[in-house]
Order: structure tokens, then sequence, then C-alpha cells
């Protein structure tokens, strides 16, 4: 069943699954109202040139409070995932970062898709018809996948991003380095950016996370493809990758997911001593 064909997988459920509200458990009907209204929002993330501290781009991600408080993401997109309700969240996600984006200029946009989302046959259309309506630059959004829906090679997936590649959207690779994103992949697509998951910052401190840490690294750069290293939580970190010459960093050290005006009062470098 579509549960256990778990994360990364392409799954032939959508619409009508989101019609069916029988299925669905009260955190979901509670979700399914959010997408209306505030509860469900947009925070963003500062991704900052390593070598400078200079913010070029921001990830967005969505955040969901109820009255019984914040619900992770790692619980509610599943979720969305599970229903159907991610069609409506995505859009929702994507025009508020789309809006944001185009009020900042210097800033490239991230945003995260679901393979479900990936695997809609209308996917490319949906998001190209966003883009065009609010006269956003393409070249400026990357989509983020994750490997799975990718190495199970379904054919809409690939499609959907050749499509948008041609109209200018860069790809990222989310997650590398974790059980979600393997070498193969980068032999079977391109991408624009990679992004090493935070598990390998966190490892820093031995000999061991140093040298996977570094020959990820070397093969990024052999392939041609910029890092964005994610779960940059201190100065050592950001220095040491810094001196690696990766290309882009992102983390609780610069700053956490936060609303637009909180990131507007940031500022334009993000640097900090050490
Ligand atoms: P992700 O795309 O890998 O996003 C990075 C996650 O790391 C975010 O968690 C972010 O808040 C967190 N993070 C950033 N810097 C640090 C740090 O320095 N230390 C630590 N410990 N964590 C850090 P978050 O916001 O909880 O999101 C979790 C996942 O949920 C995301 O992982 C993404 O896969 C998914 N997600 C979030 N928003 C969306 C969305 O709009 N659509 C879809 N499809 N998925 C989303
Ligand atoms: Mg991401
Ligand atoms: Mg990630
Ligand atoms: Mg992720």
């Amino acid at each position: 069943g579509a549960k256990e064909a778990g994360r990364g997988r392409c799954i032939a459920y959508g619409a009508d699954m989101d019609r069916d509200r029988e299925a669905l458990g009260e955190l979901e009907e509670q979700l399914r109202r959010s997408l209306d209204t505030d509860a469900l929002s947009v925070a963003f993330q500062p991704v900052v040139a390593a070598a400078t501290g200079a913010i070029v781009g921001v990830e967005a991600l969505a955040r969901w409070k109820t009255p019984q408080g914040p619900v992770s993401p790692d619980v509610f997109i599943p979720l969305a995932e599970k229903s159907g309700l991610i069609f409506r969240l995505g859009r929702k996600v994507l025009e508020r970062s789309i809006r944001f984006a185009a009020d900042r200029p210097g800033v490239d946009i991230a945003v995260n898709v679901s393979p479900t989302q990936l695997c809609a046959p209308d996917f490319a259309d949906g998001i190209v018809e966003v883009i065009e309506r609010e006269k956003f630059d393409p070249r400026r959004l990357i989509l983020e996948v994750t490997e799975g829906v990718l190495f199970d090679s379904p054919v809409q997936a690939r499609r959907s991003i050749d499509a948008l590649r041609a109209k200018g959207i860069r790809f990222a690779l989310d997650d590398f380095g974790t059980g979600y994103a393997s070498i193969g992949t980068l032999n079977h697509f391109s991408f624009d950016r990679l992004k090493l998951d935070r598990s390998l910052v966190q490892a820093l401190d031995s000999e061991r996370g140093r040298a996977l840490l570094n020959a990820t690294v070397s093969l990024a750069d052999a392939l041609g493809i910029p890092v964005i290293v994610e779960g940059v939580e201190t100065a050592e970190q950001a220095a040491y990758l810094r001196q690696l010459g990766c290309g882009y960093l992102q983390g609780y050290y610069f700053g956490r997911p936060m609303s637009d005006a909180d990131f507007d009062s940031l500022p334009t470098r993000l640097a900090r001593a050490g």
C-alpha cells in the first residue's frame, strides 16, 4: 500500500484521495483547514556564500501552528503526502516563496518538493503558471528534491525535471549523504546544487567524519556541482567548511528559519568572527 511504499516513491494517488475524507484522521482534517489560514506559513532561512558570508539565497520551509502548538514538517509533510493535501500545500509554499523573492532581488529562493508532487503529471505546468503570473525570473528558483523518486526513475519525474530545467529553473539534490541520496543518482540526473546533509557536519568532530565530508566535497567538485552545506551550527564548523572550499553554507549559526520581517532586519553579510 501507499504507506509501505514510504518516502521517495512515486505513488499514484492525488486529487481523488484528497476527496477521501473518511480516511483522514483528525490531524489531517486540521491540516486541511489550516491550508486556508495563516496557521500554515512559510519560514525563510538564509543561505550564505562561504567565502564572504553574503546572503545569496533562502530556503523556504513550511511551518504549521496548531492550538496544541507547532507541528514539525517531519510530521505534517508526510501527512500531507499521504492525504493528497501536499498539492495545495506545495502551491501555497511556492506562491508565498515567489512573492518573497520577487521583493528581494538579490536572493535565490529554494523550495522543497515532495516525490508525490514531482510525480504528478501537471507538476511542471503548475510551477510555470505561478512563475509566469508573478513575472518571476525562473533562474532564481531552485527546487530541492530527494533521491528516492529519481532512483526509482519514474518517467514522469524526469519529464518534469527536464521541462522545468529547460525553462531555467534549477534543481538541488537534498539530503546528500543520507540514505535518501547516493552517488549513482549523480550519474543519471543533472543537478545544479548538491545539499550536504547536516549529519555530515555533525560528524566533523571525528577524523573519520572529516574524511567523509572532505571526500564528498571532492566528489561534488569533480562533477562541477556547487555544494551547499546544511546544518552549520558553530563558528568552528563554518571556518572548517570555508577553508575546505565549500561554496555555500546554511544553518543556525548564520540564521534560523525566520519570518520575512526578521529576514529583512538581517545584515547583508552574516560572516561572523571566527
Ligand atoms: P530539508 O529540506 O533538508 O530542510 C532542512 C531542515 O534542517 C529544516 O528542518 C531546517 O529547519 C533544519 N535546519 C536548518 N539549519 C539547521 C541547523 O543548523 N541545525 C539543525 N539541527 N537543523 C537545521 P525543518 O524546517 O524541520 O524541515 C524538515 C524537512 O521537512 C525539510 O528538510 C524538508 O524535507 C521538509 N519540508 C519542509 N518544508 C517543506 C515544504 O514546503 N515542502 C516539502 N515538500 N517539504 C518540506
Ligand atoms: Mg531542503
Ligand atoms: Mg536537507
Ligand atoms: Mg529533507
